[in-house]
C-alpha cells in the first residue's frame, strides 16, 4: 500500500527548524510587547461570507484561492487566508471600541491559500499580523510602518526595502480608476488575458500585474499619489514627514496596489533580497473603510502582514547555529539503576535541567555512544556500585581527558544540588537566542 502523503503546498517542519521558529516567534513578541501591541487569538475558521465581504469579491484570494467547503447545516465555511478580516469581526462582535480607545493587537498563525506552489509560496503559511483599530492620523500609519520595520530589524533581516504609495479615498479613488481605465481601454490590445478582465472591475490591479507588456503600459499610466484629493495628499505628506524623522528610507512605489480590496490611503511593502520572486516579507496599509463594511461603526484602522516562512528562509544561511544542548544525560544499569536513574530524573527536571536518557536501556557502551551524540554536558551514572554506595558517578563531557574534572562521583543527596552549580557556572554559553 502506498503511503499517504502530505498535502500538495504544505509541509512538515522538524525540531532543528522549529528551533528557529520559537526564537522569531519570541523575538516579535518581545518587541510587539514594547509598544504596547497584546496577541489576539481567532478561530482559524470562518464564515466564508466574511472573506468575500472584505478581501473582495474581484480578488485573487475570493476568485480561485480559499479552500472552502459546507459545513454540515449547508453554510459555507472557510479556512482563514489571512487575518484582518477575523480581527475586525471579532472587534465589532465584542464591541472593542467601547471598551477601549485605541486597539493595538497582533497575532500568529496559519493562513491557508490555494495558490501555485513555489519557493517562497505555500498553500499554508505563517503569517504575523499586527493592527492599529481607532485613530485616522498619519501618527497611527508611522507607528505601524516603524514597528514593521523595527521587527524586520530585530529578527535580523537584513537588505531590505519600504515600498510606500497611497491609494486615496472613496472620494478621490473612483475620479483616479476611470481616468486609469480611460488610459488601460486605449492599450486595451496589448494587456494580457488577466488584466483585460481585471480593467473592468478592477482597472488598480492591472497595475502590478507581472507580465512584461502590462509592466510597460503601467509605468506609463497616471500615478496615483498626483490625483489624491487634498485630504489625502496632506495625510500622506504627513506620513512621509513621520517616517522621515525617524530615519525610515522608502521608495515610492507608484504600482503597489495590493491583492485586498479593502485598503485606503497608505499602503507599505517590506521587499527582502534573495528571495526571488516571492520577495515581499511584509505588507499592509490603512483600512478606514473595513470595520463599517462589515457591520460596525465608522473606525479607521490600519496594519500589516510579515510572512514568516519567506522570512526564515531569507534568515536560515545566516543563523548560526545554538550552543550545544546543555544538560544531564542518565546513564543506568539493571533494574535498580533504572528506578535510581527515574527519580533523579525528575528532580533534576524539576529545577529546569534538561535532562535526557536512552529509553532503550542497553549496553552501557551503547548508552554512552547516546549520551556523547546528545550534546549533554554532563552524564550521570548508576549501576550496582553507586547503588550500594548510594552515589552517582558523574562524567563532565567536555572536561580535558586527563583532568581530575572528567570522572567523579558525588554523593546521591548531593547529586542535584551539584549539578546545578557546575550548569550555572561553567555553561558554555546561551541557548539558542
Ligand atoms: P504576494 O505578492 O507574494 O503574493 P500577497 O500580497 O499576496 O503576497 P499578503 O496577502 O499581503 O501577501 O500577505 C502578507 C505576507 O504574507 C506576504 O508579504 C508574504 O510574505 C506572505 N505570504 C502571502 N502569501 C503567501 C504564501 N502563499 N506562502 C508564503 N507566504 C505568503
Ligand atoms: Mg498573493
Amino acid at each position: 500500500m502506498d503511503p499517504v502523503k502530505v498535502i500538495r503546498g504544505m509541509r512538515d517542519i522538524y525540531p532543528d527548524q522549529t528551533k528557529w521558529w520559537h526564537r522569531l516567534e519570541r523575538q516579535l513578541a518581545e518587541l510587539l510587547k514594547c509598544y504596547g501591541y497584546g496577541e489576539i487569538r481567532t478561530p482559524i475558521l470562518e464564515h466564508t461570507e466574511l472573506f468575500k465581504r472584505s478581501i473582495g469579491e474581484e480578488t485573487d484570494i475570493i476568485e480561485k484561492e480559499m479552500y472552502s467547503f459546507d459545513d454540515r447545516d449547508g453554510s459555507s465555511l472557510s479556512l482563514r487566508p489571512e487575518g484582518t478580516a477575523a480581527v475586525i469581526r471579532s472587534y465589532i462582535e465584542n464591541s472593542q471600541w467601547q471598551k477601549e480607545p485605541l486597539s493595538r493587537y497582533y497575532y500568529l498563525g496559519q493562513m491557508f491559500r490555494h495558490e501555485r506552489p513555489q519557493k517562497g509560496r505555500y498553500r499554508q503559511f505563517s503569517q504575523v499580523g499586527v493592527e492599529l483599530i481607532g485613530a485616522a492620523q498619519p501618527a497611527a500609519d508611522v507607528e505601524l510602518i516603524d514597528v514593521m520595520v523595527q521587527s524586520m530589524q530585530a529578527i535580523g533581516l537584513s537588505k531590505t526595502s519600504l515600498e510606500l504609495n497611497s491609494l486615496g479615498c472613496a472620494e478621490c479613488r473612483p475620479v483616479y480608476r476611470q481616468k486609469l481605465k480611460d488610459t488601460l481601454e486605449a492599450q486595451r490590445q496589448n494587456l494580457c488575458d488577466d488584466c483585460k478582465r481585471r480593467m473592468v472591475k478592477n482597472p488598480l490591479r492591472v497595475l502590478d500585474c507581472k507580465v512584461e507588456s502590462c509592466r510597460a503600459i503601467a509605468g506609463k499610466a497616471p500615478k496615483i499619489i498626483e490625483n489624491l484629493c487634498s485630504d489625502c495628499s496632506q495625510h500622506f505628506t504627513h506620513v512621509r514627514k513621520g517616517i522621515e524623522t525617524l530615519g525610515i528610507a522608502y521608495n515610492i512605489n507608484h504600482r503597489m496596489v495590493r491583492g485586498l480590496d479593502y485598503y485606503t490611503r497608505t499602503t507599505f511593502e517590506v521587499l527582502a533580497e534573495g528571495l526571488g520572486a516571492q520577495n515581499a516579507v511584509a505588507a499592509g496599509g490603512r483600512y478606514d473603510d473595513l470595520v463599517k463594511s462589515l457591520g460596525g461603526p465608522e473606525i479607521p484602522a490600519v496594519g500589516f502582514a510579515a510572512g514568516l516562512d519567506r522570512i526564515l528562509l531569507n534568515l536560515i544561511s545566516s543563523l548560526a547555529e545554538p550552543a550545544q544542548a546543555d544538560g544531564v544525560f542518565v546513564v543506568t544499569r539493571g533494574e535498580e539503576g533504572w528506578l535510581a536513574g527515574l527519580k533523579l530524573m525528575q528532580e533534576l527536571r524539576k529545577i529546569g535541567i534538561v535532562v535526557q536518557s536512552d529509553v532503550r536501556s542497553g549496553s552501557l557502551k551503547a548508552q554512552m555512544k547516546r549520551a556523547d551524540k546528545s550534546g549533554s554536558r554532563f552524564v550521570a551514572l548508576l549501576g550496582e556500585d553507586e547503588i550500594r554506595q548510594e552515589s552517582v558517578t558523574i562524567k563532565d563531557m567536555r572536561a580535558a581527558a586527563d583532568s581530575t574534572e572528567k570522572q567523579f562521583s558525588l554523593a546521591k543527596k548531593d547529586v542535584v544540588q551539584e549539578l546545578l552549580v557546575r550548569l550555572n557556572h561553567q555553561s558554555t554559553g546561551e541557548l539558542s537566542h
